[in-house]
């Protein structure tokens, strides 16, 4: 088992800078000096499983960059496991956002074998981090290294993206798993203060919710025939015409050219101009990829009989830390395969390839633009990254009132909400949105205003530094 690091180009934050809200660009100017004062000789490490696919992929590509733009030395190591590692990590994801999973056990030999792995990357580990570094491990693939982290002298931060607000028999016994892991970090951090578990003690604890970064391929603006243009090239759309090459900027500053895609969807793709209804989501049962089409075929396919929905999510083969992506997938297809063909051609999976992260990031982006309304039907939801990216489009949202959501979108304003499993209020959402553009327009212009006011990366810096001066100072 290695150790890879993952190469980042610095970017530089005056470019950020016109985007804050007034008053927040001198902020962040002055939250980069204090990191780059703080932080002098020091390495900031973050170590996670992959790096590529989920939320915590996308937002250490744009943190770091900006980490090194401002000249702190931000790295990022992805760790390495076997499949029997990666079953039990997704156990743990699970049960903590208060699910079974697959009610496999936590015990001595999962203990073991999670232990065994880690104890594989130590030497690679130890010969890069230093006395004084700080190392941020992110999720419970990563909860393991504490211990070496601070063996190595290093400060240690684990950073949980998920959680579940009630504690559930499940979400117990995964913290019974991670607790002796973690306990001793000298820094825990959760998205939400109602993630965090009652032994975590209050002087070690901290909030931050993700942020994403406007600039990046996933969210930069892009023009409607750009859009269409994209939208088009990834097979997605019947409108021949748009077809014409697209370049872009990729993360690297090459210039780069969206290829031509015929194999993203099984069968017709909607006709251009369609009101699209889009989920984008990993294909992870707690997006519930499947009750979405339900939701559409029963409470909004026949009176909207124009609308098409799309399910979009990476290329299973390509994400992999998350061993579920293939079954879950199979049984949406299978799912799909059994609607009546009237109503199966308005309902569209997208697997969009992860062979090309840029040319991923443009597709999702262009599919968030295009999309009338973007649905997170979460069952359980961290944060929910996928419901930021599209309130920064202006798009309105119909989101689960679950996990980290509510904390992005007041109900009616900037979007609607609605209980998980009701699949009759999601439709109606749904068709309450797509009978009334000016409100979807209105709840669009609002959900942008409050990205830019809670979740950009400004936020997100200025915590982290606050944090490493709570370890440092
Ligand atoms: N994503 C993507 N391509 C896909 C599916 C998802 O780039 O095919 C991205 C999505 O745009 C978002 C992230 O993966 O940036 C998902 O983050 P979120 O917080 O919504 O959920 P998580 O996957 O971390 O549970």
């Amino acid at each position: 088992m290695h150790v890879r690091e993952v190469m980042i180009s610095p970017m530089a934050l005056d470019r950020l800078q016109p985007l804050l809200l007034p008053g927040r660009s001198d902020e962040l100017t002055a939250t980069a000096k204090r990191g780059r004062e703080l932080l002098e000789g020091k390495v900031v490490w973050n170590i996670n499983s992959t790096a590529s696919g989920g939320g915590v992929a996308e937002m250490l590509q744009t943190l770091l960059a900006y980490g090194r733009g401002v000249g702190v030395d931000t790295r990022w190591l992805v760790i390495e496991g076997d499949p029997d590692f990666f079953v039990l990590t997704k156990r743990l994801h699970n049960m903590l956002h208060g699910a079974t999973g697959d009610a496999g056990p936590l015990g001595t030999p999962e203990r073991a074998h999670y232990v065994s792995v880690l104890a594989g990357q130590r030497d690679d580990l130890l010969g890069r981090i230093r006395p004084e570094d700080v190392v941020l491990l992110h999720d419970p693939q990563t909860a393991g290294l504490v211990d070496l982290v601070q063996e190595a002298g290093a400060h240690a931060v684990w950073r949980c993206h998920i959680g579940s607000n009630a504690v559930t028999p499940s979400s117990e016994a995964a913290w019974a798993f991670l607790r002796p892991f973690v306990e001793k970090a000298g820094a825990l951090v959760f998205t939400r203060p109602e993630y965090a578990p009652e032994w975590v003690p209050q002087d070690r604890l901290h909030v931050i919710a993700p942020s994403i970064d406007p600039l990046a391929v996933k969210n930069r603006d892009l023009d409607d025939r750009v859009v269409d243009r994209l939208v088009a090239l990834a097979g997605l759309s019947t409108d021949g015409e748009s077809e014409v090459p697209v370049t872009f900027l990729g993360r690297d500053g090459s210039s780069r050219v969206v290829r031509r895609h015929n194999d993203l969807i099984d069968g017709e793709p909607p006709p251009a101009g369609a009101p699209l209804v889009v989920q984008v989501s990993r294909w992870d049962r707690l997006k519930d990829m499947a009750g979405v089409m339900t939701a559409f075929v029963d409470h909004v396919a026949t009176e909207h009989q124009d609308a098409h929905l799309l399910l979009v999510g990476p290329a299973v083969a390509g994400v992999s830390d998350d061993p579920e992506g293939a079954d879950v997938l199979a049984e949406c297809t299978d799912r799909w395969r059994r609607l009546p063909s009237k109503v199966r051609r308005r309902v569209h999976l997208v697997q969009v390839p992860m062979d090309d992260l840029d040319e991923n990031a443009l597709i999702v982006n262009a599919l968030q633009r295009r999309a009338a309304i973007v649905v997170q039907k979460s069952i359980a939801e961290g944060f929910g990254l996928t419901v930021t990216e599209a309130m920064w489009k202006a798009r309105p949202v119909v989101a689960s009132s679950v996990g980290g959501i509510p904390d992005q979108i007041t109900p009616d304003v900037e979007g609607i909400l609605v209980d998980p499993l009701d699949l009759s209020a999601c439709g109606a959402a749904l068709r309450t949105l797509l009978g009334d553009p000016d409100l979807a327009a209105d709840m669009g212009a609002a959900a942008r205003t409050r990205v830019r006011s809670e979740f950009l990366g400004d936020r997100h810096l200025r915590q982290y530094v606050d944090l490493f001066e709570t370890l440092l100072l």
